[in-house]
């Protein structure tokens, strides 16, 4: 018999027996005050997580050890399903239920239960300082706040988890803690992530929450709510948190096979009723908060571009905004292959500086104007030198914008350039030209110091963006002679 079964048993008084197993539901019956969410102890040794509450039975779902038969004991234990935190967690790579899965050693500080509620009005702040990812077009078009939640959304294989790594490295690099959940993941995306982290030298800040795609269903649907528990561990501590759940679609596909398994009946677009306000109570643990703040984005699958998909417009109703990777985009060789137009962002406006939200406006509304001007140009009209210069800077904007995936760049580096290109930096330039001195000027800014220091004492001496276009042609000229 196991320790910890016959241990609860003594403690609880309470023996329940499995009358029926259904895949990853099993049905006990003699547990009269068990509680939701409450782990149980198997008599083998394994776990399983109050899932509902019955008149003759107590629903558990499955969550780890070995497999149960008909007739097996169980025991409540008082406590709910929870995760050992401690700083032992910074550089670690955990299973859904928080275990280490990469041999390192375990210093828990205390356990803390993974359904917590969210906090409410008390102790939350607005969203003022800037979230940076690091990514040109981003932090230009659709600059984030911390403590935002932003929904990554697209097709598959547009290029979203590079995206995410590239943020990550960014924050990570900022002393940002940041956790990765990556739920009901392949093997090797599992692997290309921890070859990622390990070759940029970021572990120490990145901890990793895994489930792959052939585990329980139940361990797959707890990965987000641990990666969550042990962001607000941080939080409480006064850490600043960067939490990405890769992806929710996944998890929303794993609860419904766990809900069919129970036997409920499935609601709008086959998925369980309650599926709204599970993701819903997970969004709202994220935010900004008096100690620190919990910057979350989850991702999301669309399929051939739609984004009107059920859990897709669910979470985008539960976040501050949403980055869409674009597969149009992504095939005509956009990267990154977010579309500025289809993006939003709600409270990340706010948190930037005065210039940064000039610069950000007067970018989004030219790409506006550009697109309108495209759409014009397939009638075929005789282009003005107006015409066509705004189509010429539009395409110099949009090679600034290309950026590869294992580069961060800082928002001065970027706002720098876009003023170069306003003063027209690569006009009449091929792209591939005009890519390349951008990726020059950002490489100076990153290496010299001297350059920094000039740039950002350039733009913090700049009023508006007007003027510092004005003092980048300046410069210009005395270069020149
Ligand atoms: P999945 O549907 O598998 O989750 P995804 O949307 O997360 O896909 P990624 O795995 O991030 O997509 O990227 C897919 C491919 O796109 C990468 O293997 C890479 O070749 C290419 N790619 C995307 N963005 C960039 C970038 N900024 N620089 C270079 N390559 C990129
Ligand atoms: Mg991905």
């Amino acid at each position: 018999m196991n320790n910890h079964f016959s241990a609860n048993l003594e403690k609880t008084g309470e023996v329940g027996y499995v009358k029926k197993q259904v895949q990853s539901i099993i049905y006990v019956d003699g547990l009269p005050t068990a509680h939701l969410n409450e782990l149980i102890f198997f008599e083998n040794g394994a776990t399983g997580l109050v899932f509902s509450l019955g008149e003759k039975y107590v629903e558990v779902l499955f969550l780890s050890g070995e497999r149960i038969s008909v007739g097996d004991r169980a025991t409540r234990t008082g406590g709910l399903v929870g995760v050992d935190v401690g700083d032992f967690l910074l550089g670690s790579v955990v299973d859904s239920l928080g275990k280490r899965i990469d041999g390192g050693g375990v210093t828990p500080e205390k356990t803390i239960s993974i359904d917590q509620e969210p906090r409410g009005m008390l102790g939350r702040e607005q969203v003022d300082t800037p979230f940076q990812t690091g990514v040109k077009m981003v932090d230009m078009v659709i600059p984030l706040g911390k403590g935002q939640r932003e929904l990554v959304v697209g097709d598959r294989k547009t290029g979203k988890t590079l995206f995410l790594m590239q943020t990550l490295l960014a924050q990570a690099k900022r002393g940002t803690v940041c956790i990765y959940a990556g739920i009901g993941k392949r093997q090797q995306d599992i692997r290309s992530f921890l070859d990622f982290i390990e070759s940029q030298g970021i572990q120490k800040n990145v901890i990793t929450v895994l489930s792959g795609a052939a585990e329980d269903s139940g361990k797959v649907f707890l990965t987000p709510f641990t990666a969550m528990t042990i962001a607000e561990y941080f939080r409480d501590k006064g850490v600043d948190t960067f939490i990405i759940m890769d992806d929710m679609t996944t998890h929303a596909t794993y609860y419904r096979e766990i809900s069919l398994q129970a036997r409920r009946f499935p609601g709008r677009s086959s998925y369980p009723g309650n599926i709204f306000y599970i993701h819903a109570k997970l969004m709202e643990r994220a935010g900004n908060f008096d100690t620190a703040s919990i910057t979350c984005m989850p991702v999301a699958e669309s399929v051939l571009g739609d984004l009107s998909g059920y859990i897709q417009t669910n979470l985008m109703a539960m976040t501050d905004g949403h980055i869409y990777f674009d597969i149009d985009r992504f095939n005509q060789g956009q990267r990154p292959s977010v579309n500025p137009f289809l993006s939003v962002t709600r409270v990340g406006l706010q948190a930037q500086s005065p210039l940064v939200r000039e610069v950000s406006r007067q970018v989004s509304s030219f790409l506006v104007q550009l697109e309108n001007m495209k759409d014009f140009m397939h009638f075929g009209a005789e282009m003005s030198q107006g015409v066509k210069d705004t189509i010429s800077l539009g395409d110099r904007v949009m090679s600034l914008f290309e950026q590869d995936y294992r580069n961060v760049v800082p928002v001065n580096a970027t706002i720098y350039l876009v003023a170069r290109v306003w003063a027209g930096l690569g006009k009449g330039e091929e792209k591939q030209s005009v890519v390349a001195k951008c990726n020059e000027i950002i490489k100076d800014y990153q290496t010299n110091k001297e350059t920094q220091t000039r740039v950002d004492e350039m733009i913090l001496g700049s009023p508006s963006f007007k003027d510092l276009v004005a003092k980048v042609k300046e410069e210009g000229r005395i270069n020149e002679g």
